[in-house]
């Protein structure tokens, strides 16, 4: 068992692996990149309760959930890549002594912090703050994966984007993530046995799993060693603790007089520990969500006035419902082929911390790239066609992210009197939303010059930033995006009768 649980382990890491290198505009071929996402429960639980809608690919979740309930936490060791990895790095780090492996591997109470940050986790869905992305695993580790470790792996070996890419604010996610691999040298699957919330969902459904880990109490000789290979601190020396094993299987192999086996329990079976969480430890937990509410939901672009800087990828739902349904698990950021999309710190509030947002000093939005839309897992960016994103029929209007404004205080011809025609020449929409009006005008030395002054027509200007991108000011481009008149909010519009936008 514990050989083909390492089979699959390794096919299920490589395959997660697989999925995130081809989830790249290069590669991208209809893989089906979201399906580690798909498949998992807490974010169709968390999208559910939040959104109150149950976006079609997160029925996928299902395909866990109903194992689960009938042969426990699977997901961890056979199935879940941050598990996998954490117990290939315990593996690696840990080789302690007998003694020291069976004091570290034994249930200890701190297990039960995963309980209660689920429980905070799912009280804020329910109140509408969408932040399970923060903490489940799977969403975590993609995140990690591409806002830190594939960018620090660019160069000349791994050359998997064409130019490296800049992550605004990664160096947060990369602490986060070198934090939780890091812990495994203290205590074997540090993250999962004490803080994964998607773990603690799963132990929940397992505890009355009928197939589960099973001792023979009159076979055991009390050697306590299948302990020391535990993965899970879940006691199958004693009373098993079944919402905490992770079927690594470790123990039946490792039980010298073969009392361990995988099966129904039977009447010789050693009896199982219910789960172990306090009422009072609860309720403090409920109590925690409401005082963290507030200061989660501080979006003012979502509830009060429209953020200029929070501009969401072409096909965003309005930012509210973005904000309840994205997970912040980057996809859209690893797709983009000009790295426009960032990780938002505050600019949303805390809640939109990680949500991807445009920046165009970065990149621009692409005229015909719609990928951002069909890799992300949860509809928080809708997928369109490229024939609704530029207006082409049977659409009416192409969609608008924002507006393009000019500074005219560091624009050459208005400023400078220095031709320059770069944004007009980059301006992707027909016809151009950057036009000029030409002047002469005498020159310091008297001398007319000619030029043309650029406009933008508010009414033709999509908001994909290549203007901003593209402008030779280039540490503050003369001409700059903000989110007014985007088409996905009803509020953020310059005026409010009459149609620029
Ligand atoms: S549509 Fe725009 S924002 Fe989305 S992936 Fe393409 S270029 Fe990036
Ligand atoms: S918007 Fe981007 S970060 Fe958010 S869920 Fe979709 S793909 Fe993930």
């Amino acid at each position: 068992m514990r050989a083909l649980r390492r089979y699959h382990a390794v096919f299920f890491l490589g395959l997660f692996l697989f999925f995130l290198v081809v989830n790249d505009f290069r590669h991208m071929r209809g893989y089906e990149t979201s399906l580690f996402l798909e498949l998992d429960p807490l974010t169709a639980l968390g999208g559910f309760l939040t959104s109150h809608t149950l976006y079609k690919g997160l029925a996928w979740s299902l395909v866990i959930l109903l194992p689960t309930l009938f042969f426990g936490r699977f997901f961890c060791s056979w199935v879940c890549p941050l598990g996998i990895l954490n117990q290939g790095i315990s593996h690696f780090f840990n080789h302690r002594r007998p003694v020291d492996a069976y004091k570290l591997n034994a249930y200890r109470p701190i297990f039960r912090v995963k309980y209660y940050i689920l429980t905070a986790l799912l009280i804020l869905a329910g109140m509408g703050a969408l932040q399970t992305g923060l903490l489940d695993p799977i969403a975590l580790l993609e995140r990690s994966m591409i806002v830190a470790i594939l960018p620090a792996m660019h160069g000349k070996a791994w050359d998997f984007y064409q130019h490296q890419p800049y992550f605004h604010g990664g160096i947060l996610i990369t602490l986060l993530v070198l934090a939780i691999l890091l812990a495994n040298r203290f205590l074997t699957r540090f993250w999962c046995r004490v803080l994964c919330p998607l773990g603690a969902l799963l132990g929940v459904f397992s505890l009355r799993a009928p197939f589960r880990i099973r001792r023979d109490v009159d076979r055991c000789s009390a050697c306590s060693r299948c302990l020391q290979f535990c993965q899970g601190g879940c006691d199958p020396h004693a009373e098993l603790r079944v919402s905490e094993c992770h079927l690594c299987m470790n123990c039946i192999e490792a039980c010298p007089e073969d009392a361990l086996h995988f099966g129904l329990a039977q009447p010789r079976s050693s009896v199982q520990q219910p789960l172990d969480l306090g009422r009072r430890r609860l309720v403090e937990t409920g109590v925690t969500a409401l005082a963290l509410y507030p200061m989660l939901r501080t979006s003012r672009s979502a509830y009060s006035n429209p953020a200029p800087d929070v501009i969401r990828p072409p096909g965003s739902l309005p930012e509210a419902d973005f904000l309840a349904r994205c997970i912040k698990c980057a996809a859209c950021m690893r797709v983009c082929p000009t790295n426009v999309l960032q990780p938002a710190l505050l600019e949303s509030g805390l809640e939109g911390l990680w949500t991807p947002i445009l920046i165009n000093t970065q990149g621009y939005c692409e005229h015909h790239c719609v990928l951002c839309g069909q890799v992300c897992p949860t509809a928080a960016i809708r997928p369109v066609p490229i024939a609704e994103k530029i207006g082409n029929k049977p659409y009416t209007h192409p969609i608008k992210l924002g507006t393009a404004f000019f500074d005219r205080g560091r624009c050459l011809p208005w400023a400078m009197h220095i031709p320059c025609i770069v944004c007009e020449e980059m301006c992707p929409t027909s016809p151009k939303a950057i036009w000029f009006q030409s002047v002469t005008i005498p020159g310091r030395d008297g001398k007319p010059v000619d030029l043309k002054q650029p406009f933008v027509e508010p009414a033709r200007c999509i908001g994909c930033g290549i203007c901003e991108n593209k402008c030779p000011v280039v540490d503050q481009a003369a001409i700059r995006v903000t989110s007014v008149g985007e088409t996905r909010s009803q509020r953020n519009r310059m005026i409010l009768k009459g149609d620029i936008s």
